[in-house]
């Protein structure tokens, strides 16, 4: 009987990759799900994190696009991001924003949304985050109809979150998955400031 071949370093190497590439396969069942995290109370962004770090462990593609964050280039998740090689976005800067002057806010707003759209229609990733996105529909800064067409012709098996306070009826209509966070109680309102590992 003859002795197995032993692989070289290079057939192991595609053996690795062609595994990698396997467990990255969207599911062929996988239904791609728009998920809504509104409400008033805290929790909104971080559940989307949350959703972040499961499908990273999954190797599954995903990026988190941020409108509005002041900013947060070294906040925690940013830092943990950079270390997971998976990209948080920032699109302009707290300050930048609502400069009281509505063509320059629609024009950031547009902006960010194009790199949004991008991602989406890219097919590169299987999770695409769109965090306070909500905020451009609250002040027309975004067409709702425009990105519920981008929704909805995504690819297939792509899953969008979207968070920010008062998602309008058409998307939580559109949505497969909405969740409100209702505040109880808030140690803001009594004078606690922001903690680190929980607020930035
Ligand atoms: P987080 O990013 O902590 O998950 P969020 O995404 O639900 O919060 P946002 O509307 O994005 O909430 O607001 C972000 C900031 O507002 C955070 O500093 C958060 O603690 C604060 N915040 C959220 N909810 C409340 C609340 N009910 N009262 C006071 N501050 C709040
Ligand atoms: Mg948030």
């Amino acid at each position: 009987m003859t002795e197995p071949a032993e692989l070289s370093e290079e057939g192991r190497k595609r053996i690795r990759e062609g595994l990698a590439e396997m467990r990255r396969r969207p599911d062929r069942h996988a239904k791609g799900l728009v998920i809504v995290n509104t409400g008033d109370g805290k929790g909104k962004t971080t559940a989307a994190l949350g959703i972040l770090m499961r499908s990273w462990g999954r190797d599954m593609k995903v990026v988190m696009l941020q409108f509005i964050k002041h900013q947060s280039a070294n906040w925690g998740e940013s830092r943990a991001a950079r270390r997971m090689g998976v990209e948080i976005i920032p699109l302009g800067s707290g300050f930048t924003w609502m400069s009281k002057d509505l063509e320059r806010d629609r024009a950031l707003a547009r902006a960010g949304w194009q790199r949004c759209r991008e991602a989406i229609e890219s097919g590169q990733y299987d999770v695409v985050i769109l965090d306070e996105i909500t905020y451009c529909f609250t002040y027309g800064w975004l067409d709702l109809d425009e990105v519920l067409d981008v929704l909805r012709s995504r690819p297939p098996g792509q899953h969008v979150v979207i968070t920010g306070r008062n998602a309008p009826a058409p998307l939580i209509e559109f949505a497969d998955l909405v969740t409100e966070m209702r505040e109880i109680k808030h140690p803001f309102k009594s004078g606690v400031k922001e903690q680190k590992g929980i607020e930035f």
